[in-house]
């Protein structure tokens, strides 16, 4: 059986990403839309042959729990409107999945995690880069300490934000935050699987050069992170800088991926002179099916609402921590969201 999944919010990471994506998948399929463009539709039905009874829009999204074609409802949409439709999805009886970041506070992702476990669905969060081999081979080698005990971790993440200064993602209502909600947790995350621990403190600080584009959203974060073993690691995410890089420093060599999270191929080299290469496959197509894999045979969910919950604790801790001047922040976060 494939499992049917409806997209919810057809802008530029549905069109270009997942609906391409789910033409490459073995155990799900495109079965669905919730479109709030009514033009989108006929559109989007005859791209992908989708029945009119699989079209929604945002009011009548609740019906979709009386259709049997629907698996799994896909939330696409601004982040402050994850938390209300994974809600929604779940209470419609339907397995979820959330795009980063899960959501735009810890209560929120806490309110999607509850109605997933009330409802009886399962939950993930679009970390494509969990399904991806080139990290899945990184995290081997700290598993295993290839290199020897990862000493270091340098990371960054970003872009150079131009254009429409009203974009939903310089609007901190719809967005959360700037950088670091948006490309951050890409840092966050290769600074936790680069040292395959949860960190236990955070210091972080803030550099603004473009107030007048940035005009409620964060243009530039750094952080580090402690670990308990000793390790540390160094984060920088930006909405006015490039950055697309992880490297981990060991006691015995170091390895590195440049790029590490875009949407591939991955790049990978280490100090023995590896290059390392795995055949290419969409990391969307990947994700999805792991997460259909997890529905269908009880494989392991790589990206749990616990991770993304994970994450946003630490988000907060970072935007904590520029609020008062770049003082560490203790974070207790044990072993939650650990899968690798
Ligand atoms: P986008 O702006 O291209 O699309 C947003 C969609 O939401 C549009 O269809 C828009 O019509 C709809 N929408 C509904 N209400 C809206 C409102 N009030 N304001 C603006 N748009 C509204 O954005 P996108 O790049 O597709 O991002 C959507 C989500 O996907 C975000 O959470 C983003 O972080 C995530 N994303 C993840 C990845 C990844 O690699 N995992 C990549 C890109 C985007």
């Amino acid at each position: 059986k494939k499992l049917g999944i409806a997209l919810v919010g057809l802008g530029s990471y549905s069109t270009y990403q997942l609906a391409p994506s789910l033409q490459e998948t073995a155990h799900c399929y495109l079965a669905g839309i919730v479109t709030g463009t009514k033009s989108k539709e006929a559109i989007w039905q005859e791209k992908y042959n989708i029945p009119k009874k699989n079209v929604y829009n945002y009011d009548n999204f609740d019906t979709i729990a009386d259709n049997d074609s629907i698996d799994i409802i896909y939330v696409v949409l601004p982040n402050s409107m994850h938390a209300d439709f994974c809600i929604r999805a779940a209470k419609a009886g339907k397995h979820v999945i959330c795009e980063k970041p899960m959501a735009i506070s810890v209560a929120e992702c806490d309110a999607i995690i509850n109605a997933c476990n009330e409802n009886n669905v399962k939950l993930a969060v679009g970390y494509r880069m969990q399904s991806d081999p080139y990290t899945n081979e990184v995290k081997k080698y700290v598993r295993e300490k290839t290199f020897g005990d990862v000493k270091f971790v340098s990371s960054d993440a970003g872009y150079i934000s131009k254009g429409n200064p009203d974009q939903w993602r310089l609007d901190k209502s719809l967005s959360g935050g700037g950088a670091l909600m948006n490309m951050g947790v890409y840092s966050i995350q290769t600074s936790i699987y680069g040292t395959g621990q949860n960190p236990i403190a955070v210091s972080a600080q803030e550099f603004s050069t473009r107030p007048e584009y940035f005009k409620d959203t964060d243009e530039t974060i750094t952080a580090q992170f402690k670990f308990a073993n000793g390790a540390v690691a160094h984060m920088m995410t930006s909405h006015n800088s490039n950055g697309n890089r992880l490297k981990c420093h060991c006691s015995k060599g170091w390895f590195e991926l440049d790029p590490a999270h875009s949407y591939g191929p991955i790049s990978g080299t280490t100090s023995n002179g590896d290059i390392l290469k795995f055949p290419h496959k969409k990391q969307q197509a990947l994700q999805m099916d792991d997460f259909a894999k997890h529905i269908l045979m009880g494989t392991k969910n790589v990206a749990p609402g616990e991770m993304g919950k994970r994450d946003m604790i630490i988000v907060e801790a970072i935007y904590k921590s520029i609020d008062e001047g770049g003082k560490e922040q203790l974070l207790s976060l044990g072993n939650m969201g650990i899968v690798s």
